[in-house]
Parts: C-alpha cells; structure tokens; sequence
C-alpha cells in the first residue's frame, strides 16, 4: 500500500511538474509574442511620427526638386533612412545609398499603398537574418513619396538574446514548482495516508468529503471482515467444543472395554454408547460441513422448479417414524405449490423445522405442516404445540450452536445447527422467514418464498 502511496505521489509531482513547465514555457511565448507586438507598433508609430515631422519641415523649407534632408533635424538617429520617390518609382533621394545605383521602387507595397491611400506601411524581413526593416510612407505635397525605415531585431533575434534570460527563470520556476509540487502532493495526499495508516476509525479522519462514501463502504467492509474472521474462530471454537464430548465418551467407553473392565451386558451397553457417539459425531461432523459449504457457495446456483408440497409429504414420512416413537402427531396438508429453487436445500430446509417441531414437543402433542400458496407466494408452515421459545431467545436461535436447553437438544441428537443452516438456505432462495413462539403454547414458523 505505501509502495502504491509513493508510485502515486511521484505520478502526481510528475504531472504537476510537466503541466507547470509547459504553462511556464507557453507564458513565455505568449509574452514574447505579446511584446514583440507592441514593438512592432512601437517601432511603426515612431517612423510615422518621423515621416510627419520630415514632411512638416520639407512643406516648410523645402522646394520641389531639391531632397536634401540631412539639414532637416527633426531629432531622427542616424538609424532611419529616407527616401524620397518620384510618381513612376524612381528614387529621387536616398539618405543612405547613392539614387543611381537604386532600382524603381514603384512595386513596393508601401510606395504603392501611399500612392493609393496616401500613407503605407510594410515590415520585411532585411539583408541579415536577425533584423526586420520597417517601412513607413506618407504622400507628400508635390506628389512624391517619403519613405522612412529603420532595422529592428525581429522576434527570433530577440527570443534568442534573452535565451539565457530565458533559461534561467525557467529552471529557476522550475525549481518552484518541484517544491511546490511536492509540497502540494504531500498535503494532497496526506489525508489518504492516514486513512490506510488506520482503517479503524476513518469515519473521525479528516478525508475529502468526496472519499468519504468510498471510505465508508472500506470501513464496512473492514468490519465485515473482521466480524466474519471473529466468527470464524469462535465457529472452530465451537465445534472443536462439540466434538470433545463424543469423542471423550468413545474414549473412555472403549477404554474400558480394552482394559477388561466390561464384563458381558456392559460390553453390548458401552457399545451402544460408543455407537451412539459416533453417530453423533458424524451428524456434527456433517451439519459443520453442510454450514461451510453454505457459507462459501456463490449465487450461481442452478435452481429449477421444486414442488414444494411433495417434498414436505416426503420429509413427514420420513420422520413419521420418529414422531410415533416420542407419540407426536404429524400431518400434512395442503396443495401442489412450486418454488424455484434447489431441491436439495429445500428438502433440508423442510425436514429440519420438521425434525424439530417433533423433538421439541410432549407426549401426546401435534405436529401440522402445511405447504401452499398465499396470495400468489408459495409458503411454507411448520406448526407445533409443544414447549415453545422463550422471548429472548427467539432471536438467537438462528445462531451457530445456540440451544434453548442443551441438554434437551443433545438428547434429541441435535446439534444446534439445524436452524443456522435453515436461516442460510432462505436467504440463498431470498425467501423470508417467520417466527411466532410462545412457552409452553408451542412455535409455528413460516417461509415465504418468493413468486
Ligand atoms: P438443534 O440441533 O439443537 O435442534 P437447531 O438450530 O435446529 O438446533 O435449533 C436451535 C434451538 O432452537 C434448539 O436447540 C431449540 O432449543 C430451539 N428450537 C428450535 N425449534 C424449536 C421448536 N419447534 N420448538 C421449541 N424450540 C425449538
């Protein structure tokens, strides 16, 4: 779990990291681009200015013909050039280089814009790579066209002068965010480290309250788990408690019979005894099984049609034998009725509530089961008027091992299982289960199954 808390904490300072350096870098571009903006606008807005200021100080002084510019100060660095073009496109003056050697100049897009509109701007990329000339033209008076450019660094040149700028606020946010980061994870996660530190008390944990549900369902489960895994060992307890007592009678039976100490009509009576235990043993041995296949068993269950009245009248035949000898009454009544279910687990069920109806009862008493449909749900009803369920222990009776009167059950052979392994088979078939019992009255319990 700490291993799979650290993979986590590094995924996360991984993701921040990358995320905070790609916004790093994108803000980076962003901005460049941004001011590389307003310094083209800058640049244009101060050869405009200049071109203005020349074309005031030429309508001034200036004659039509005569372009000397350079008395001219209008406070332009040496770095704008001038020039001047005549209406065809060649160059009547040029502060820069000699008008003879200059081609004409009526193609370009800023000449021919100033022409048309009366002012002209464009941007080209000059001579070395690094730099951009910026061209601003105005429409002069007598029809000729002053054109000012100056050379600026152009984005590239600029990104890469400030590379070392660059580099260094990068790896310096970078460094920022990696504390951050982990700063960030570590608090992030903490409340989620806690909560695996100590499954025990989560609920008073400080979690998200979007965790809180999955935080709830672990706690559960946690205590279903450890519920399941206390009732386990009481259960291994409980049987190794029970299989003590026959096992100790066989011992001790058999002993005797070993050591000479039985003599005729006791040998046939510890026979019977040991006998006796031994089939105890095996029902025990048996109910203990059937329980943990119960317990383990998925839903997957192949279940089918199983006429519920047919296999009562099959368990009451069986036990009618039973029920002469402890001079009970049982009967059956009722109707065909089918359930879907296994039948296997329904013929326990029955023959359990049965089995007990008639041990827990008195000479002389009735059993009446009845099997049909109420309403549209079939339903079975084990009824008996015999020595009934005390209140409190109505609801425990259900339970692994627990008897009312354990002397009385072992005496009828039973194990304190039946009703445990009843209460599992309704719940595997979803059916519900009933209990009416009053001391000395007798108990009726009724299933209903489902449609
Ligand atoms: P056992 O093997 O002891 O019969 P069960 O799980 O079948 O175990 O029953 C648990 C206990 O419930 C019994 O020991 C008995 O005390 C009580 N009990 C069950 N059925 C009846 C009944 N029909 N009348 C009175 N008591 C009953």
């Amino acid at each position: 779990m700490r291993d799979q808390c650290n993979n986590m904490k590094k995924k996360i300072n991984l993701y921040l990291m990358l995320l905070s350096s790609l916004a790093v870098v994108i803000t980076l571009f962003l901005m460049a681009a941004v001011f590389y903006h307003i310094f083209q606008k800058q640049v244009m807005d101060d050869l405009r200015l200049y071109a203005y200021a020349m074309a005031q100080s030429i309508g001034e002084e200036g004659a039509a013909g005569s372009y000397d510019y350079r008395g001219h100060d209008v406070g332009i660095d040496g770095k704008v050039r001038s020039t001047v073009i005549g209406p065809a496109g060649e160059v009547l003056y040029d502060s820069n280089a000699d008008v003879v050697s200059m081609d004409n100049h009526a193609g370009r897009p800023e000449v021919q814009e100033a022409f048309t509109n009366g002012e002209g701007q464009s941007v080209r990329q000059s001579d070395t790579m690094k730099m951009n000339t910026y061209y601003f033209t105005l429409l002069l008076k007598d029809g000729n066209v002053l054109r000012v450019s100056k050379d600026s660094h152009n984005i590239w040149s600029i990104l890469y002068s400030s590379v070392p700028a660059i580099f260094t606020a990068v790896c310096a946010l970078l460094g920022l965010c990696l504390i951050v980061s982990r700063y960030l994870t570590k608090s992030l996660l903490a409340p989620i480290e806690q909560m695996v530190a100590d499954m025990d008390c989560i609920e008073e944990k400080n979690i998200y309250e979007e965790l809180q549900p999955f935080a709830r369902t672990i706690s559960r489960q946690h205590e279903a788990i450890l519920d399941n895994a206390n009732m386990r060992q009481e259960f291994s307890a409980n049987v190794s408690h029970e299989l003590k007592t026959p096992l100790t009678a066989i011992s001790g039976y058999s002993e005797l019979i070993e050591n000479g100490m039985a003599s005729g009509q006791d040998v046939v009576r510890f026979a019977g005894e040991i006998h006796k235990s031994a089939r105890r043993l095996l029902t025990l041995i048996n109910d203990t099984l059937r329980l943990s296949e119960l317990d383990v068993m998925d839903k997957e269950i192949p279940f089918g049609e199983v006429n519920l009245y047919a296999v009562a009248r099959d368990s009451v035949e069986m036990l009618q034998l039973r029920a002469q000898e402890r001079k009970v009454e049982l009967t059956i009544e009722g109707e065909v009725c089918s359930v879907w279910g296994d039948r296997q687990m329904i013929e326990e069920l029955v023959y359990n509530l049965c089995d007990n109806a008639v041990s827990y009862n008195n000479a002389g008493g009735k059993v009446w089961v009845r099997a049909g449909v109420a309403g549209e749900s079939p339903f079975l009803c084990v009824e008996d008027n015999g020595i009934g369920i005390p209140k409190e222990c109505q609801d425990r009776i259900f339970e692994r091992f627990y008897r009312v009167d354990k002397s009385r059950s072992k005496s009828t052979g039973g194990t304190g299982l039946g009703l445990a392994i009843v209460k599992h088979i309704v719940a595997i078939h979803r059916a519900q289960l009933h209990l009416e019992s009053e001391p000395g009255k007798g108990t009726r319990i009724t299933v209903l199954f489902g449609r």
